[in-house]
């Protein structure tokens, strides 16, 4: 191993210590050509759930970064909307062709067996119900399978707590007890994008969006006629709520100089480019709902599948999320600190329990 090889393996391994890891395994199967990474963040609170990732990635040490990041992510998620489960993520490095999909995800459930129920995987992007089902013939710890009673997109579901999450906002911030009128700038027309439009179209919210795909942009234009704007433009855009629903990272400090709304609420994961920036959006009496909270939603309706519990009262539990991030805004607004500090040590007290 050279030493340049051996400086990012030292700081992944760093970068794991730091965020309090749990387990990082690794399978390597030459014949089908996975290549899969499973990190378990927490196992403190019940058996670990999280989406597995297909996505292609420039080196593996990119793909340990982001399982890290999101597994230690799905910990806090599932502590602050109090599910008995820890956090995990999968992730699969998608070769240029696979050329036998059925071995490569029977393969990938050898792997998860192995792991004996610490860990339970899901969709998430690049995989669907359908490939849970492959995965399925080899183990039990899985859902999302055609067969779960799933809907194989969480997305309706994430964008229901978004949209619970706006509607806690507006009250706290505007004091308005509707969003009839409130103008919610989206950024991406992706699965939740597209979903939180027809949240909000519904609630009679006026709606402008962003995205790089025109065609998706063009689909949110048709079904509910929402206004358009340039990517670029989103940040600046004048608006009561800017509601990041496409990548990670986008709030920074020239983006949050540039805002020009009172509210940022989306369901994108990692937000912040750096956890401090929520002081910056705290400063700016911007207020900011936690990310890992309010796009909870699609989690709790699939730890809900995986327990056999029942669907409506996963419904209800998002519909929840209204007050739980309401408390949050208020527990700022009283110790005079940024929303995500506070949210981050509840889910760090309740993993620590
Ligand atoms: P998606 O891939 O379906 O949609 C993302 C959209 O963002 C795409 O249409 C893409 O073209 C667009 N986009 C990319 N770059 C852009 C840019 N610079 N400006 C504007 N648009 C841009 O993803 P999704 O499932 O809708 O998820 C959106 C975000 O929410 C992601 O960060 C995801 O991790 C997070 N999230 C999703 C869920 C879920 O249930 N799908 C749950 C929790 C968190």
């Amino acid at each position: 191993m050279t030493d340049h090889h051996y400086t990012i393996f030292d700081s992944l391994i760093r970068y794991a210590e730091k965020l309090n890891f749990g387990q990082i395994h690794i399978k390597i199967d030459n014949k089908t050509g996975l290549v899969a990474i499973i990190a378990i963040h927490s196992l403190k609170r019940g058996p670990a759930i999280g989406g597995c990732r297909m996505v292609h990635y420039p080196t593996i040490d990119k793909a340990v970064e982001d399982v890290l990041r999101l597994s230690h992510m799905m910990s806090y998620k599932a502590a602050i909307t109090n599910l008995l489960h820890g956090g995990a993520k999968a992730v699969l490095i998608k070769p240029a062709i696979i050329r036998d999909k059925e071995a490569y995800f029977e393969k990938f459930g050898e792997f998860i067996n192995e792991l004996n129920g610490n860990y339970i995987t899901a969709v998430d992007s690049g995989t669907t119900p359908a490939e849970m089902d492959i995965i399925a013939r080899r183990t039990s710890y899985v859902t999302c399978t055609t067969q779960s009673g799933a809907n194989g997109d969480p997305s309706p579901l994430t964008a229901l707590g978004v949209r619970r999450a706006i509607e806690a906002a507006v009250q706290f911030k505007l004091n308005r007890h509707s969003l009839e009128g409130v103008r919610v700038a989206i950024q991406g027309a992706g699965h939740v994008g597209f979903c939180l439009a027809k949240e909000l179209k519904e609630k009679g919210a006026h709606i402008i969006m962003s995205d790089i795909n025109d065609k998706a942009l063009q689909e949110c234009v048709d079904k509910f006629g929402v206004e358009v704007c340039a990517p670029h433009e989103i940040f600046s855009i004048k608006a009561d709520v800017f509601a990041p629903c496409a990548l990670g990272a986008v709030l920074n400090r020239d983006t949050i100089n540039q805002l020009n709304v009172s509210i940022v609420a989306g369901s994108a994961n990692n937000q912040l480019a750096h956890h401090h920036y929520g002081a910056l959006l705290h400063e700016r009496g911007i207020l900011y709902a936690p990310d890992f909270l309010i796009n909870s939603g699609g989690l709790i309706h699939v730890a809900v599948i995986y327990d056999k519990g029942n669907l409506a009262r996963s419904v209800e539990q998002i519909n929840n999320l209204y007050y739980t991030v309401y408390d949050i805004f208020e527990r700022s607004k009283i110790e005079d600190k940024p929303t995500n500090i506070i949210a981050e040590s509840i889910a760090k007290e309740r993993l620590a329990e």
